[in-house]
């Protein structure tokens, strides 16, 4: 089975609705107010039904929070993507968000090992209209990268990827998609502060998934730190990004 945000092994799962529980904000007035003045009005349509299809999925915890999503539109516009790759699909929410904030014939390169969980989603991604710009691979996802790296063609031909797959592969991703994306292009990996875990004393009572994957966590935080050939920034947004730029 592969590990994910929940390690598929959640204790006491925590519904999608209770999302403050998902933010790293710790004052749940605060996300609420940023959910209803900011997100929840302009959240489009099939996101919002997207959304509220995957709060009834027993691994609801793994989606990707709306503040979120509004975030990498935002970004993938900013930086004009049109080439993109997401690594980690499950319901599509992040990958909807994707799709819609890509121009006309722009693509993303969409893969999970779980295509179960791709087509919960995808009668939504096809009412929203943007199906079109999905290539999406089934299989694990270091197999398609290795896949695409023998490509000369593709190196360097991506303006944005988003990881949010199986946390104990996060620096072997890194090693892939750096050589994928483009200078100046931009990587995002998902929930690099894990549930806050990542301050935690030695001796505090995490979760088994999390105590498992904050050692993955921890290390690719502390390698793109030291990578010449990215610039960075942390964000706590969700559970944590990572945005790297590629500079070299
Ligand atoms: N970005 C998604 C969203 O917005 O809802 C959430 C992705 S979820 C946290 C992680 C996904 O990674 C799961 O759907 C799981 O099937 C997939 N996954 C786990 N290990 C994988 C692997 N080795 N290769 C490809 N996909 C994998
Ligand atoms: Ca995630």
């Amino acid at each position: 089975m592969a590990t994910t945000d929940n390690g598929q092994e959640q204790e006491n799962q925590i519904g999608h609705k209770d999302l403050a529980h998902k933010s790293l904000l710790q004052n749940d007035a605060l996300y609420q107010y940023i959910l209803e003045t900011s997100v929840f009005p302009r959240e489009h349509q099939c996101l919002k039904e997207l959304r509220e299809m995957t709060e009834k999925h027993p691994w609801n915890l793994m989606a990707t929070p709306p503040d979120e999503g509004q975030f990498l539109s935002m970004l993938i516009k900013l930086i004009n993507a049109k080439n993109t790759i997401e690594i980690g699909v499950y319901t599509g929410y992040s990958l909807l968000s994707t799709a819609l904030a890509l121009p006309h014939d722009g693509k993303v390169l969409a893969m999970d090992v779980n295509r179960e969980y791709y087509e919960l989603g995808l009668p939504i991604i096809q009412k929203a209209g943007v199906e079109h710009k999905i290539d999406f691979r089934e299989g694990l996802a270091l197999t398609i990268l290795d896949e695409m790296l023998k490509d000369e063609k593709k190196k360097g031909s991506f303006d944005f990827v988003f990881v949010d797959a199986d946390k104990n592969n996060y620096l072997n991703y890194h090693k892939r998609v750096i050589k994928l994306v483009k200078v100046g292009g931009v990587i995002v990996y998902d929930n690099t502060l894990w549930r806050g875990s990542v301050v935690a004393p030695p001796d505090a009572p995490l979760k088994g998934y999390i105590k498992q994957f904050r050692g993955d966590i921890m290390e690719l935080n502390n390698y793109v730190a030291n990578d010449a050939t990215i610039e960075i920034s942390q964000i706590p947004i969700g559970d944590g990004i990572t945005m790297c730029r590629r500079i070299i």
